[in-house]
């Protein structure tokens, strides 16, 4: 059996990235799709831990920026993300995996309360973590999140997932054609010159805690077990 490059890892899961072809709501089919992903790496005895974002249905800035009230548009956006981490968890578990949702805000019905050193264990018995309702707070971000629990959880690394972008450029490639890929960047490098591949706030908690990300397409096949197994995809942040 090949050997991963990885024992434990973060995977930052957008939103979209469960939207399919859309923008808005979530396709089976592309949620099937990514558990199968996830589970080919779980196969290969790679721990994960799945923070899933909402920006599929709900985005609390944008509401904000409307007019409602921010905390409250924060919250719901928290709730899109559990609801995003159910069809995930479905999705695992129809297809043989051991999954727990741990949510950061408590629904115990659905979820467990996120617990860290409860976490560590389900990882360790490997079971897949999928975290859910972002760090629990307003005014954060799931990138934040993943930031926050792959720091917590001692993850290797931070696989940010993107849809139909194969790592970070230095201007956005759907609108700039001679934009160039960087094969790898530094934190500082990132956050100064603002390249909008996650918030500040979730690159500095990186930096400072000497996390590595890998910013990779999630829409070609087999890209998470080629990252997980080491192969030079997509942009590798600080490492
Ligand atoms: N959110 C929040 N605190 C968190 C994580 C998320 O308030 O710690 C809210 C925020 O409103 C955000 C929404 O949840 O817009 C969805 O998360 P995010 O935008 O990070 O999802 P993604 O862009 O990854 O789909």
């Amino acid at each position: 059996m090949e050997e991963p490059r990885y024992r434990r890892v973060v995977v930052k899961l957008s939103g979209e990235a469960l939207a399919g072809e859309g923008t808005f709501g979530i396709e089976v089919a592309t949620v099937n799709r990514l558990a199968e992903e996830v589970l080919s790496v779980v196969r290969m005895g790679v721990q994960v831990a799945a923070v899933v974002g909402g920006g599929n249905i709900w985005r609390g800035a944008a509401a904000g920026h409307a007019g409602l009230d921010r905390s409250t548009a924060d919250y719901m956006g928290m709730l899109a993300t559990v609801i995003n981490a159910l069809a995930l968890q479905a999705a695992l578990e129809a297809r043989g995996a051991e999954t727990r949702v741990q949510s950061a805000i408590e629904m115990r019905q659905i979820a467990e309360p996120y617990i860290r050193r409860r976490a560590v264990r389900h990882l360790e018995k490997g079971r897949v973590v999928i975290l859910a309702a972002g760090t629990g707070n307003p005014f954060f971000s799931t990138d934040t999140a993943a930031a926050l629990r792959a720091a917590e959880l001692e993850a290797d690394v931070i696989l940010m997932a993107k849809r139909g972008v194969d790592g970070i450029y230095d201007a956005d490639p759907r609108l700039e054609p001679s934009a160039r890929k960087y094969e790898q960047i530094e934190y500082l490098d990132l956050l100064q010159q603002g390249l909008g591949v996650m918030d500040s706030t979730a690159a500095s908690l990186c930096m400072e805690n000497g996390i590595p990300i890998i910013v990779f397409d999630f829409a070609a096949p087999g890209a998470l077990r080629r990252v997980c197994l080491g192969e030079k995809i997509g942009t590798l942040v600080g490492g």
